[in-house]
């Protein structure tokens, strides 16, 4: 007999749960492409997204999930044979040079390991020793989804430019964008990308790439082909060239509905705030779990932990059991481990919580996960959850510093 009746919920890092308000937005019939709504549609889109991303630049959308973003992102900007640096901690950065390495780029890592975030000084030196520039771009995540730590973009730009060198700043903001603050244009950042599924809270399969004149000045050395091209989808007045042939409609009216919520609605200071509380408060039941010893933070720093998604550090099959039992008998499905030793797979779990979410959702996960320890008979402290209780009571009621 089970109690597993009632609304599932996806905690994982993404895809995050979707508003039925977007839902239903993308609930619609076929619309003419030719002459409709969506040609003043996108317009307001790219505007928005501007403002989400905080830039005056430049935004291409594409019909894409994360991964047609980086390959955009760099098509534009980089040739065979350019050299580039990859500040690695986890899976996505580590795969983001990955791609790179695929269309000839010269990859450096610096590696930061599992739990490190991204050290702003061993960049600086690296780029202070590249006198001739030879360096095109630094590559950083901003949200390491597989290891949770939150790395700086600001402080990376004020490296470079204490190094005095010419390198484009590219940020991956795919689990950051709407969870986590981010100023493109105050913080110096020359490109980034999003896509739809993450704090966007809308179905994969939309990508987004910010970027500014300096990374479009590169775009005249490059060649990256009809589809990824940016100039089009960024610049054109034309709406067939914008979208590169047929718009994606019903990721059109979704993407509608996010940034109404978030931009228009919410806000984001007041989004960056509830990611913040909300974080802090799974990261407050799991210290207090952790007391046991079985299971601890990934991410020591409080400041260095992401708003949308935290990971998990277990002792030996833990994790894996967590995991399990939450999926099997409390509707609640956690994230697994990603970026660790394949003989660690089952000793990580992460939480996802970004989005569109509440106080009974994030309790109830963890609710489920002290559930699931009791079941289990794992051995951990008590007051986890009255912990991740006092955090959200005491949230702020006015929204992070615009
Ligand atoms: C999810 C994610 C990606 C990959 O996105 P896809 O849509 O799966 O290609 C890249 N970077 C980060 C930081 C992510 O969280």
């Amino acid at each position: 007999m089970s109690l597993n009746k009632g609304h599932p919920i996806l905690a994982i890092p993404g895809p995050s749960v979707i508003p039925e308000r977007i839902l239903s937005a993308m609930h619609r019939q076929a619309v003419s492409i030719y002459e409709s709504e969506l040609i003043e549609m996108t317009d307001l889109l790219l505007e928005d997204l501007k403002r989400l991303a905080r830039t005056d630049g430049y935004v291409a959308i594409y019909q894409a999930n994360g991964h047609g973003a980086w390959e955009a992102a760099l098509r534009n900007t980089l040739r065979p044979g350019d050299k580039i640096v990859v500040l690695s901690n986890g899976f996505f950065s580590s795969r983001w040079g990955m791609v790179a390495a695929t269309l000839g780029v010269k990859v450096t890592y610096l590696d930061y390991g599992m739990a490190g975030h991204a050290d702003p000084a061993r960049l600086e030196a690296l780029l202070r020793e590249d006198t001739s520039n030879d360096i095109k771009a630094v590559l950083a995540v901003q949200t390491e989804t597989s290891s949770s730590v939150h790395n700086d973009p600001h402080a990376l730009r004020l490296a470079i430019d204490a190094a005095d060198h010419q390198a484009l700043l590219m940020i991956d903001c795919i689990a950051s964008m709407g969870c986590d603050p981010f100023k493109m244009d105050a913080w110096g950042v020359d490109v980034a990308v999003s896509a739809s599924q993450k704090g966007l809270m809308i179905p994969i399969g939309l990508s987004f790439v910010f970027f500014n004149e300096k990374a479009d000045a590169a775009r005249t050395h490059t060649t990256p082909g009809q589809y990824f091209d940016w100039t089009d989808r960024a610049k054109s007045k034309d709406f067939y060239p914008r979208w590169s042939g047929s718009p994606p409609v019903h990721h059109m009216f979704g993407l509608r509905e996010s940034l109404n919520m978030i931009v228009k609605e919410e806000g984001l200071p007041a989004v960056w705030s509830r990611h913040k509380t909300l974080s802090a408060a799974i990261c407050a039941a799991v210290d207090a779990w952790g007391s046991a010893g079985t299971l601890s933070l990934n991410i020591k720093e409080p400041d260095r932990r992401a708003g949308g998604v935290t990971t998990i550090n277990t002792a030996p099959g833990v994790g894996a059991k967590i995991r399990t039992w939450c999926d099997l008998n409390a509707g609640v499905t956690l994230g697994n481990s990603l970026g660790f030793p394949p003989s660690e797979v089952e000793d990580h779990f992460r939480i996802g919580h970004m989005g569109h979410l509440n106080i009974h959702m994030v309790m109830g996960v963890l609710g489920a996960i002290e559930t699931a320890m009791q079941a289990e008979g794992i051995p951990h402290g008590t007051g986890g959850i009255s912990a991740a209780a006092e955090v959200l009571a005491a949230h702020p009621t006015t929204g992070m510093k615009d």
